[in-house]
């Protein structure tokens, strides 16, 4: 007989929602975390968007340390002299559920301490090795050459699932599976914020950026969040510009975001209190590894489970909602003793049902348009010759917006026909 019913790796949000669903439904959880406290390794931007936790943690929105409910959403076209904003702040995202920016140090302990209070056994500052094999089939995990036995294991450990890779579970990383996120965490006082971005202490801002003064060839988007005392900024940057170009470095592309003059004035007096560095699952649809097998599933980050369309970057409700129905599977699994590939395909039934697969499916490709040079080039470079031509006033004759766009056009060597294969890609795509 096995030790635990179930040994969840990683207590991110993946992994603590599990636990939180097995504990929950009396089934024997062994949660491990290699951070101590966890979280402490963890990095989001971060919005938690959408409201799957409530599955799990009634009222959790009222509980859980969140920072601001975002009211106010915006997209700017950076170029090296100006800044092209669209926000839209509505009340009616006061009426549905949009997200609430959070800080994972404090918002990881409080979902691990969840699963903790639901029964699970929580042990952290321990880094799980390996997954322990019999005939065949996943029977634990090893730690320090131990054995530790259990049903089934979920794999909840993050965009570098070194267990699961390294134990043959699922393929390896490539390239274009992940980008690279920078992120700062700049201290202001609430009232500064505020006053900046047009909140009130409980509303919140997202935004997020195509930052066309980058070198040509460099594609990286910047995002900027507002917590309650601080600001959550940074940049997400191809993998694969970055290994193609010895030259850039990341910690430069972040620089450059932070001393923009549109964002240097919005962290203006802040004092740097974060600087990390994370992978970030970028791959979609076409990039998912098998996600179960004989004895296990791999969920969140580690199952390529997030979505980025340029709009907004989503990772923590993917690995809610799949660490929730992970459990589901396991649960099922205990209740017919058949821990076997065939049981768990189950988790895969799932997650094809779910919003988790369906909006990968849905935007499949949509990577091309997020890294394509029209939304990270061309676009920023062409609004801004436009606006700035339309309100630029030097005593010559006014000329129609026609002639604005095909001035700005040639300029920037961009053909009619390529302008529309594209932006109707990213339209079709988006
Ligand atoms: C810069 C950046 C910005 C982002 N912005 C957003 C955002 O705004 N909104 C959003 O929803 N998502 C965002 N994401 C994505 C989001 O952070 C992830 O999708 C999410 O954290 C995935 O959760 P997870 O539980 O699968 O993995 P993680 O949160 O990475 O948790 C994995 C856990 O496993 C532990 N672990 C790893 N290996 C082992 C081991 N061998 N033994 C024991 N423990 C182990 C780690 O310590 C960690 O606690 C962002 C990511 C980055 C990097």
């Amino acid at each position: 007989m096995s030790e635990f019913d179930v040994i969840v790796v990683g207590a991110g949000p993946a992994g603590s929602s599990a636990a939180i669903k097995l504990a929950s439904e009396k089934m024997n959880v062994l949660l491990v975390d290699r951070a101590d406290p966890p979280g402490s390794k963890n990095i989001s931007g971060g919005v938690l968007w959408g409201n799957d936790l409530e599955k799990i943690v009634p009222n959790w929105n009222k509980m859980a340390p969140v920072e601001r409910y975002i009211t106010s959403k915006g997209v700017g076209f950076l170029t090296k002299d100006s800044s092209i904003d669209v926000n839209i702040k509505s009340r009616k995202f006061l009426q549905g559920v949009t997200g609430y920016s959070v800080l994972r140090v404090k918002f990881d302990q409080f979902l691990a301490k969840r699963a903790e209070s639901a029964g699970a056994m929580l042990v952290s500052g321990v880094t799980v090795e390996n997954l322990a094999f019999k005939d065949g089939k996943v029977i634990g995990v090893v730690q320090e050459g131990d054995t530790i036995t259990a049903d089934t294991v979920i794999l909840a450990e993050g965009a570098n699932p070194r267990v699961a890779i390294d134990s043959g579970a699922r393929r390896p990383i490539a390239d274009q599976d992940v980008a690279i996120g920078i992120k700062e965490v700049v201290k202001l006082p609430e009232a500064t914020i505020n006053e900046r971005f047009g909140l009130t202490s409980k509303e919140g801002f997202a935004g997020e950026y195509a930052l066309g003064f980058l070198e040509d060839g460099v594609e990286a988007g910047g995002f900027l969040y507002t917590n309650r005392e601080s600001i959550s900024l940074g940049v997400v940057i191809n993998m694969g510009h970055l290994r193609a170009d010895d030259k850039t470095y990341s910690f430069d592309i972040m620089d450059q975001f932070t001393d923009h003059p549109s964002i240097a004035s919005l962290i203006e007096n802040g004092k740097l209190s974060e600087y990390s560095a994370h992978l970030v699952v970028e791959g979609g649809y076409n990039s998912f590894p098998k996600q179960y097998g004989n004895g296990y599933m791999i969920v969140g980050d580690a199952a390529g489970l997030s979505f980025s369309n340029g709009l907004m970057i989503q990772g923590m409700n993917y690995a809610i909602a799949s660490g929730i129905l992970a459990a589901e599977t396991a649960i099922e699994a205990k209740k017919s003793s058949d821990f076997s590939e065939k049981s768990l395909s189950r988790y895969k039934e799932k997650l094809m049902e779910s919003f988790v697969a369906k909006d990968a499916y849905n935007f499949k490709g949509i990577e091309e348009v997020t890294w394509g040079k029209l939304a990270h080039k061309i676009m920023p470079s062409l609004m801004e010759d436009v606006l700035v031509n339309m309100f630029l006033t030097d005593g010559t004759p006014k000329k129609h917006l026609t002639e604005l766009i095909r001035k700005a056009m040639k300029e920037n060597n961009v053909k009619s026909s390529d302008l529309l294969m594209e932006g109707y890609k990213m339209i079709r795509r988006m």
